[in-house]
């Protein structure tokens, strides 16, 4: 019963799936943001600091600017609309200046410098271990990120060591291959603690959803009639408006049972769970098992005329039902007796209960098949 609500299929992941990868994209693409401040404040500190940095310092500073605009924009939007509500397309935008700005920095890096400097290359290199990890939930959009670093880095070093080829190329190769590759591997993680963990919150709903069932006839069992009894005299209470219940007992169910069986007896449980869930037609009215063969209901905004009124329209249904009752002393077919108590200031949960209980009782000695009010 339970492995019904459970999804087999991968493909019945993927809109969660979806939704999740988009967030931790969004979480790395800000993580990317936080680390390339670092970069950035590295960069420029070496370019001040170390020697054999020939830089034209204004100019370097220029081509920093764009990335430094991009970085500023991006913590901007987030911190104004709040991390949730960046959307796709603008988190998109803000990926491709991104990469726009740092493929800036470093093509002026290596315009700038009239010497081999090992350190633009590993700075191209970084990058590409930065964006690695922070797209990895999605491949294109992974692969469209590090490549301009990859591409930078392999020809960057071939034009610094022109007779060395085969070294930029293969180091391309092994990059591009192994990130893609344990991209692949890591996606994988991800989708199964993500399809886990969607199983997990659906086996929860589904053991909530049980615990409130009554198994027998599928409608509301004693404990979540009790703590919606509980909610609904708050809520009377707040909003000064009136609140009934009716306790329900079928007639001679014993004797039932004696003549047709057990199974019929359940049966019949079954089909006056429906009829009484059937009478009922506000949203927030509830029908419960209560025990056996009694059943009880919460009308909230109903006073006792009201609630008279559903204990008629559920006699006449269950009347209508014309299930045969050989055993009853009353009629032909089954009949049920009921109690209608009204919620009143002070008045705690058992009490309304008991009230209804004992004026069902009091229906019971009047002959059955009645209804009896406060
Ligand atoms: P009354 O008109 O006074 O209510 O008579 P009654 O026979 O209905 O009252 P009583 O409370 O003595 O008997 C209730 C019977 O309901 C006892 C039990 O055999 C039967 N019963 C309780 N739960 C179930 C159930 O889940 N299935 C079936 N088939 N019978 C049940
Ligand atoms: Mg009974
Ligand atoms: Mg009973």
């Amino acid at each position: 019963m339970i492995s019904e609500g459970i999804p087999l299929k991968s493909y019945q992941y993927q809109p969660q799936l979806k939704r999740e990868a988009f967030t931790i994209l969004k979480r790395g693409i800000l993580w990317a943001t936080y680390v390339s401040c670092v970069l950035l404040s590295v960069v420029l500190l070496n370019s001040y600091f170390f020697d054999g940095f020939y830089f034209d310092l204004h100019s370097l500073q220029f081509k920093f600017i764009p990335l430094f605009i991009v970085l500023l924009l991006g913590l901007i939007t987030i911190k104004l609309a709040g991390f949730e509500n960046v959307g796709v397309k603008q988190t998109y935008l803000y990926l491709i200046l991104l990469v726009s700005g740092w493929s800036y920095v470093l093509l002026g890096l290596a315009l700038l410098s009239d010497q081999n400097m090992p350190g633009i290359e590993s700075l191209a290199d970084v990058l590409v271990l930065v964006f690695a990890l922070a797209l990895f939930p999605n491949r294109n959009v992974m692969a469209f990120a590090i490549f301009p670093f990859l591409a930078f880095s392999a020809v960057y070093h071939s034009m610094q060591y022109s007779q060395v080829l085969i070294y930029p190329l293969t180091k391309f190769l092994c990059f591009l291959g192994i990130i893609l590759s344990g991209q692949k591997i890591i996606s994988g993680w991800f989708f199964k603690a993500v399809s886990r963990n969607i199983e997990k919150k659906k086996l929860l709903q589904q053991f909530k959803r049980l615990a409130m069932i009554d198994g027998l006839t599928n409608i509301s069992n004693r404990r979540h009639f009790d703590e919606v009894l509980t909610q609904e005299i708050k809520a009377s209470l707040r909003n000064n408006k009136p609140l009934s219940i009716i306790m329900v007992d079928v007639d001679f169910f014993k004797p039932l049972n004696d003549s047709l069986g057990h199974q019929v007896g359940d049966k019949y449980l079954k089909r006056i769970a429906g009829v009484l869930n059937s009478a009922l037609e506000r949203p927030r009215d509830l029908v419960a098992r209560y025990g056996g063969e009694e059943f009880v209901i919460a009308l909230p905004d109903t006073d006792l005329s009201g609630a008279t009124q559903v204990a008629e329209k559920i006699k006449q249904a269950i009347a209508d039902t014309e299930l045969a009752h050989p055993g009853s002393g009353v009629s032909d077919f089954i009949t049920v007796s009921q109690g209608i108590a009204q919620w009143h200031e002070g008045m705690e949960p058992a009490q309304l209960l008991e009230t209804a209980d004992s004026l069902l009782y009091q229906a019971k000695s009047a002959g059955r098949d009645c209804y009896l009010s406060e």
